[in-house]
């Protein structure tokens, strides 16, 4: 089967056609810009490559720009659309409703409608994609794949906050973790590599990108997650503050004159290791190059999220009653091998040890623990298309399987 995996955001659009039998990526690209001016990138896996600056004024228009290049005789990867079995569409927030991934139909999109409020920047920009796809392909099979459904199998415990149960009751005020598409993968990934039972080991997830999060997996389901009602809880980010005494805040904003939404605005903007570096930067690279360069506010935004992150994966491990595999993954992860040494000397009580050489290989997957370790610490590369493509792929499957008996 060939998949197109779409995530769309406000003013840009990934996409991927994978095929799900070799799980090759047969194209990757991005429209960005859209609305603004508009840059095209496309990459195929024999050869072609395009960076066009195109004027893409909607995501209708983008998504249009993607399928005539898809068929084009000369850079094209299809002959026809109906090449294409499925489209799998990253959906940011499922609420309570979605604990699966699911075929996309006119319920379905008013159910989503419904969860905007949870997720007023990312869901209305995901549904905007999925809009444009079933204008212009209106007869594939649509799926949507959620990022707070893995999450859902988090018990009470684990999702309640210590408000009056009555908002809870009324507006389903409540821990949804995000990041679930790549914590489902790499906690997969891991159990295959390591050749385990993903049912019957435990293992916790630290996705350090921009965004950041952890996760708790016991038996092949989610535990806890750092992520809460929005991304905002949690680790310390790049620019998102992670968690903060709310009373902090009422303090800042009678002293500041400040309404929630600058509250909210310098929590998920201006906060994380750009807001402790003193705006320095979001970006771990760069805060490491000043930190050789013996830049204390650098190094301490370092130093603090290296801190917190250790924290969530000892609390994590108390969750759990153990641990089994800790993975790194995302941009900071998957490539800092700085942080995860820093990280893992914390953790040294959970009969941690690193290989220092091997922590430093570079590898689509690679243990990190050396032999004396009593917990196998992984680096894995995290790939939420691949996961998007598997699970289109499998509801693909059933629908096939159903219409024709
Ligand atoms: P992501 O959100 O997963 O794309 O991750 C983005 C973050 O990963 C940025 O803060 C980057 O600075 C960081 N990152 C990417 N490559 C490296 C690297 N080689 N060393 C340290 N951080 C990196």
């Amino acid at each position: 089967m060939k998949i197109l995996v779409i995530n769309s955001g406000s003013s840009s659009l990934k996409f991927q056609v994978i095929d799900s039998e070799t799980e090759r990526v047969l194209v990757r690209g991005l429209c960005e810009r859209i609305g603004i001016d508009g840059v095209f990138t496309y990459k195929t896996d024999t050869g072609v490559s395009l960076k066009e600056q195109v004027p893409m004024k909607d995501h209708t228009e983008a998504v249009h720009k993607l399928l005539d290049t898809l068929v084009d005789p000369e850079k094209g990867i299809i002959k026809d659309f109906s090449e294409i079995d499925v489209i799998g569409h990253r959906l940011v927030h499922g609420g309570e409703k979605f604990t699966g991934s699911v075929v996309i139909t006119d319920e379905v999109i008013q159910a989503m409608t419904e969860c905007n409020d949870l997720a007023p920047l990312h869901n209305p920009a995901n549904l905007v994609g999925v809009d444009a796809c079933r204008k212009l392909m209106p007869g594939t099979l649509m799926v949507g794949v959620f990022d707070t459904a893995f999450n859902q199998t988090m018990e009470p415990k684990a999702f309640l906050y210590g408000l009056p149960y009555r908002y809870y009751e009324k507006y389903k005020i409540r821990r949804y973790g995000f990041h679930g598409i790549s914590h489902k993968y790499v906690s997969q990934r891991a159990a295959e590599f390591m050749r385990q039972d993903p049912r019957r080991v435990k293992t916790i997830v630290c996705h350090l990108g921009n965004g950041a999060s952890i996760c708790a997996v016991k038996y092949g389901k989610v535990v806890d997650n750092s992520m809460g009602f929005t991304p905002l809880e949690g680790l310390v980010m790049g620019t998102r503050s992670g968690d903060v005494d709310p009373g902090a805040l009422e303090f800042l904003a009678k002293k500041e004159n400040l309404d929630i939404y600058q509250i909210m605005q310098i929590l998920n903007k201006e906060s994380g290791v750009l807001g402790i570096s003193k705006n320095l930067s979001s970006d771990f690279r760069e805060l490491k190059d000043a930190e050789i360069k013996y830049n204390d506010k650098a190094a301490m935004a370092r130093e603090i999220f290296a801190y917190k992150v250790a924290k969530y994966v000892g609390s994590y491990a108390a969750a759990m009653n153990g641990v089994d595999n800790i993975v790194f993954t995302a941009g900071v992860g998957e490539n800092d091998s700085d942080i995860r040494e820093e990280i893992c000397s914390y953790l040294e009580f959970l009969g941690i040890h690193i290989d220092e050489v091997k922590n430093r290989e570079r590898a689509e997957a690679v243990k990190i623990s050396d032999g004396l370790s009593k917990v196998n610490v992984l680096v894995i590369r995290t790939n939420e298309e691949l996961e998007i493509a598997r699970q289109a792929a499998e509801i693909a499957g059933r629908v096939k399987g159903e219409q024709a008996s």
